[in-house]
């Protein structure tokens, strides 16, 4: 019997609140109230920090919250955790996903919360245990902090092989809020894909074949001003599943969007390009990159529909620019490669309703508003996609052909006048082969920002911050690089 993706849903929520008196609350905005430290909601736990800071207001409701379950609306584009980049290239990473969790505030601990996890997959969703590994925090020398063997003895304790119990250090399995605050270890559950002798190897190695799915942090640490470790009078549990990854296990797929959550949209997709359908291939297979972009496409409507819902629509700055960069790389990949015509993006949003709008009923309620708002956008970018992409051609025409460096001023140019964002560029020139020198379009941006600051107050900051980034791990800069002055539009 399949497992629907309302049934996961469900069934999560139900297990915690019937069988562990949890109390259900609903998921917050994606937009996050009152925390200008983050862009977009990012995880189930953020709508809880003023407990686990201990700065709830007394008389609120959530100052009773012990035990409690919920689906949280996430959004990983920006900021600390952006996934963006991974997104369509990998299966398993989107912009929006759900995530469901549950919590225990200074009520149950390690024991508790494994076996209830334990017991939740392996006995409610019957996936088999040889199918998962967990990993637990190996202690790390250099802060003082000790392996977390609880944890491991716990796992021990519900029948899990000892060799599918697996060490790892801060990166991977301690948690912290921020510089300080709440921390303490984690133990999180991985799914293999392949039921392959020497999976283990694959936990946490960024492979589709062994996906993590399942965090549980427990909170037991304070970090202070002076990076000293206190321990916390309550100790706290905060947990986050993927629903999609939880899903595509259930429903015995290697990939998320081969899962009900996705594979309607990718239909609607379909119906309005001129290519082949999704066949699901990745990487080096997928040559002509349309499946990549089938998945872009499905993965940013779904945010959009999300966001616009909650009061983020694409506009300058923080969130609102997130969303715009997101906008404008589905209509490109979407008019572009799958070749639909303009307004095909927006035709998506009931079909995101239907498949999530029980879940989150402002989908329905919003979707004309959404629509709307999705069409405005795309015709203001479509004109200029138009103009980027002559400009590019006349560029290259007279760049020759030995050498594939794009001038980092046209580059730059294209982002600053036409307002591509710096990802699409170089998406854009990858497809011909070409690349910008990171390096000196950094140079072009910092001496551009400068000369505009006084005149223009709307500095891109989140740009120039992926552009810095960009920098550290781009291609390196070589004094021998053309140097190229172009003005937009010189010849027209
Ligand atoms: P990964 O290592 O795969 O990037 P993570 O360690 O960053 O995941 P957590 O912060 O631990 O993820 O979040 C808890 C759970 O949320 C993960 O175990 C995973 O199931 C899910 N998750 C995290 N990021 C994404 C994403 N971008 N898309 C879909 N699911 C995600
Ligand atoms: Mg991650
Ligand atoms: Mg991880
Ligand atoms: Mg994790």
């Amino acid at each position: 019997t399949e497992f629907s993706s309302k049934k996961v849903r469900r069934k999560f929520i139900d297990f915690f609140q019937e069988q562990y008196q949890h109390r259900v609350v609903p998921s917050s905005p994606v937009r996050p109230r009152g925390d200008p430290s983050l862009l977009f909601v990012n995880a189930g736990m953020n709508q809880f920090k003023p407990i686990l800071l201990g700065s709830v207001d007394p008389r609120s409701e959530m100052a009773s919250y012990r035990r409690v379950v919920n689906s949280q609306k996430c959004v990983r584009a920006g900021g600390k955790h952006n996934d963006l980049e991974d997104v369509g290239r990998d299966v398993y990473h989107h912009t929006f996903f759900e995530m469901l969790g549950n919590w225990s505030f200074g009520d149950y601990f390690k024991e508790e919360a494994c076996s209830m996890a334990w017991r939740l997959l392996t006995e409610e969703y019957g996936i088999p245990s040889d199918r998962l590994y967990v990993s637990y925090f190996a202690g790390d020398a250099a802060s003082g902090l000790p392996e977390d063997e609880e944890t491991r003895q716990i796992w021990l304790s519900l029948g899990v092989q000892p060799d599918r119990i697996l060490p790892f250090g801060m990166k991977d399995n301690f948690w912290e809020m921020g510089e300080t605050g709440p921390c303490g270890p984690c133990t999180e559950i991985h799914y293999d894909h392949i039921g392959g002798r020497n999976a283990s190897l694959l936990v946490n190695a960024d492979s589709p074949d062994v996906v993590e799915i399942w965090n549980l942090v427990f909170m037991q640490y304070s970090r202070e001003a002076d990076q000293s470790l206190r321990p916390l009078p309550q100790c706290s549990v905060d947990t986050g599943m993927g629903l999609e990854r939880l899903v595509t296990v259930l429903q015995g797929r290697r990939s998320n969007y081969d899962t009900d959550l996705f594979t309607p949209l990718l239909s609607a997709i379909h119906q309005s390009s001129k290519v082949p359908a999704y066949s699901g291939r990745t990487g080096e297979a997928d040559m002509g990159k349309t499946d990549m972009a089938y998945r872009v496409v499905a993965d940013h409507i779904r945010t959009l529909s999300v966001c616009i819902a909650d009061g983020v629509y694409p506009g300058m700055s923080g969130a609102e620019l997130v969303l715009r960069r997101i906008l404008r790389r589905a209509v490109r990949f979407f008019t572009e490669v799958l070749q639909a015509p303009p307004g095909a993006l927006a035709s998506l949003v009931p079909t995101v309703a239907h498949i999530l709008g029980d879940a989150y009923p402002e989908l329905h309620t919003e979707t004309e508003r959404i629509m709307d708002i999705i069409n405005e956008n795309e015709a203001q970018f479509l004109s200029s996609l138009k103009q980027g992409q002559r400009v590019i051609d006349r560029t290259v025409n007279k760049m020759g052909s030995n050498t594939s460096v794009f001038p980092a001023s046209v580059a730059w140019s294209l982002h600053r006048n036409l307002g591509f964002p710096v990802d699409l560029i170089d998406l854009m020139l990858e497809e011909r082969g070409l690349a910008v020198d990171k390096a000196e379009m950094h140079l072009v941006a910092a001496e551009n920002e400068k000369a505009q600051k006084s005149e223009d107050e709307s500095v891109d900051h989140l740009d120039l911050h992926s552009l810095a980034e960009l920098q550290r791990r781009g291609v390196p800069h070589t004094d021998d690089s053309p140097k190229y002055h172009y003005h937009l539009g010189e010849d027209g």
